[in-house]
């Protein structure tokens, strides 16, 4: 059981691949858009299906999905800011999963691929592009690398080896089917609406509006060459991951509230696992925050669809082809 404290900046392992897809038309992932519509429809029949029982359904599995998302998908697959048993891991996927946010290998190659290009043409959601881009559409929209099966996996060597993590990517979707079943044979209806639809939206908005609000409103306590920003309503509702211009300028911290008033749950969580010895190697924030090569951010204007043609015309540096290995 210990802390290590380690260097920063180590957002990106680097190992030749082919550069990020940038979208040059958009071509609709039609099954994410019905799919997301389906969850948000669900909501119309949450008044009729309320009672405390479900609620408190609710309120116990979006809290499991939501730290799938923070703790695991982003703060420890991701990043790798600290370590838990294999076992743990692998549950701790699952519960991830559940948030019926893509397959896990997919989730973690968008996000390193986010921190690589964060704000320029070649993020896959940046609020250059809008905020509802970045909330939510950037979704709907086909990415030649980012949604390719094994194209992917070159972002994410590490998980794709794996062959637990590349069942529960491969199955991801039954998951929530299965959940959905037994809510519905514990509780009926009221438990699959606030146990799925409610609970899966709200997971939803909370993950993304640290794409879209934390990348436009807040402050910025270091300067890291992109748009991040820590906003104190969005790290409420994402349990910590609103300081998010910490994140960026540390990624490899599994703190992201990085002063006092900086309250973050998911590392109060990660404190919890560590004081029961499940964590370990618990990295945190030292030496030079990371910056992205220097681009000159008021040039990108916005990206919209035609990002190539638009950062040729404005004649933007990029950074070289970031590359991502184990
Ligand atoms: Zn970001
Ligand atoms: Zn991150």
């Amino acid at each position: 059981m210990s802390t290590a404290v380690l260097e920063a900046p180590a957002e990106v392992r680097t190992e030749p691949i082919e550069p990020s897809a940038i979208t040059p038309r958009l071509k609709l992932k039609w099954d994410i858009l019905l799919g997301i519509a389906a969850i948000h429809a669900g909501l119309v029949f949450a008044p009729f299906t309320f009672n405390w029982s479900a609620f408190r359904v609710f309120i116990v599995l979006q809290a499991v999905t939501a730290l799938g998302i923070t703790l695991c998908f982003h703060r420890l697959l991701t990043h790798r800011s600290f370590q838990v048993p294999k076992w743990l891991e692998y549950a701790l996927t699952l519960c991830g999963t559940l948030a019926l946010q893509g397959g896990v290998i997919k989730w973690v190659a968008t996000h390193r691929v986010h921190h690589a290009f964060s704000d320029r043409p070649q993020d896959p959601h940046s609020p250059k592009r809008g905020f509802w881009w970045a909330h939510v559409f950037w979704l709907f929209a086909y990415d030649d690398v980012l949604d390719h099966e094994t194209k992917c996996w070159a972002y994410a060597p590490d998980l794709a080896r794996d062959k637990v993590h590349m069942f529960l990517h491969r199955t991801h979707v039954l998951w929530t089917v299965i959940l959905g079943l037994l809510l519905f044979a514990w509780g009926g209806w009221p438990f699959v609406v606030w146990g799925i639809f409610v609970r899966t939206a709200f997971v939803y908005h909370g993950t993304w509006l640290v794409n879209s609000a934390a990348h436009i409103w807040g402050y910025q306590s270091y300067d890291t060459n992109e748009g991040s920003r820590n906003n104190w309503w969005v790290a409420l509702v994402s349990y910590g991951e609103g300081w998010h211009n910490n994140h960026h300028a540390y990624p490899s911290s599994a703190a992201h509230g990085l002063r006092w008033w900086e309250v973050d749950v998911t590392y109060a969580v990660i404190r919890l696992l560590w004081l029961a010895g499940l964590a370990t190697e618990i990295r945190l924030p030292r030496g030079n925050p990371a910056k992205l090569p220097a681009i000159d951010l008021s040039r990108l204007a916005k990206l919209r669809w035609a990002a190539p043609n638009l950062a040729r015309r404005a004649r933007l540096t990029l950074p070289n082809p970031v590359r991502i290995a184990s």
